[in-house]
């Protein structure tokens, strides 16, 4: 599971600063009641070290089973009476407690080593934001892809692209899996598909960039003509788990956009690395438009899959 640098830190930021609100709120409280309260002050004291004092000896297993039993009792019996003397004076029982987004973290992101389910989701969120897909992955998934629009042998063919695709997204490692070359016309269903993979892999924890060719090919312009262009974002195309081209073959293809496209694909195939490329070409257009280098590659190393039929948007325009 290869989580995007940038985004893990972005969790992380997130996560600090939750952590320090939940302290500050629960401060703020504190000061407040103290004035009011003071007799809870030694009672909040004494819970902090009974508290600390379990905490360590989960750490270090330097207590007794006995002490440690006594400990716990000790610091059962100053929660209720905090809870009491609170209750008493008109505050909920857990005022004084620090109330975290996710009480099994603390808000840290991790229980023990490992990463609490908390960070995994905001991972996820904003693994889905990121990814460039936007708003097409409200529209489209597996579950909505309708088999309706394809007739005969396009069917047959549309379910065996649906199911293979399906059951490399969910069985999707990161490492070595297959990269893919979605071929056909316009409007076959090759977007919502890839879309479709896009989103259960970044669901189940992975880093995936959708860009098209187009994206692609400009971002390395940046850095080829701008000053403090951020490279992250080209970074991310050869550091992914999963980059998906998005119609390749409508940019505009000189050598210089050509050498990106290679650049990106060849070092993605010797890094082990899946790519999905989607086109409207055919084998015979794309070996007309790219050098040889980048057809072997893509005829030698990618899966191609063949999307037939008549075009669905046509199709749900004639419904209307
Ligand atoms: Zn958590």
């Amino acid at each position: 599971m290869a989580y995007s640098k940038e985004n893990l830190r972005a969790v992380k930021e997130c996560l600090t600063a939750r952590r320090s609100t939940a302290i500050a709120e629960y401060e703020k409280r504190q000061t407040e009641v103290f004035v009011k309260l003071p007799e809870l002050i030694p009672v909040e004291r004494s819970l902090s070290m009974t508290g600390a004092k379990i905490m360590s000896s989960a750490l270090s297993h330097e207590l007794t089973a006995e002490t440690l039993a006594e400990i716990r009792s000790e610091n059962e019996r100053l929660r209720a009476l905090k809870a009491k003397i609170l209750t008493s004076n008109g505050y909920p029982a857990d005022y004084l407690d620090i109330k975290y987004t996710c009480p099994a973290c603390s808000d840290t992101g991790y229980v023990g080593i490992d990463m609490c389910a908390c960070m995994k989701r905001e991972l996820v969120k904003l693994g889905l934001e990121s990814s460039g897909l936007g708003r097409l992955l409200d529209r489209q998934s597996f579950e909505n892809f309708s088999l309706d629009y394809y007739a005969g042998k396009d069917k047959h063919t549309a379910e065996m692209n649906l199911r293979l695709l399906h059951s490399y997204a969910e069985n999707f490692s990161g490492n070595n899996d297959d990269s893919w070359l979605l071929l056909g016309g316009t409007g076959l269903g090759k977007t919502h598909l890839s879309t479709a993979v896009a989103r259960v892999i970044i669901e189940r924890g992975f880093d995936v960039v959708y860009a098209s060719a187009q994206d692609i090919i400009s971002a390395f312009e940046m850095r080829r003509f701008g000053g403090d262009y951020e490279s992250t974002a080209e970074e991310r195309f050869f550091s992914c788990d999963l980059l998906i081209i998005d119609d390749l073959g409508v940019e505009m293809t000189n050598q210089f956009t050509v050498s990106c496209i290679y650049n990106i694909i060849n070092s993605r195939i010797n890094s082990r690395r899946a790519t999905l490329i989607s086109t409207n070409l055919t084998q015979t257009e794309l070996r007309s438009r790219y050098a040889d280098r980048i057809t072997s590659r893509l005829f030698g190393e990618f899966r191609p899959l063949l999307f037939t039929g008549r075009d669905i948007r046509g199709q749900k325009l004639n419904q209307k």
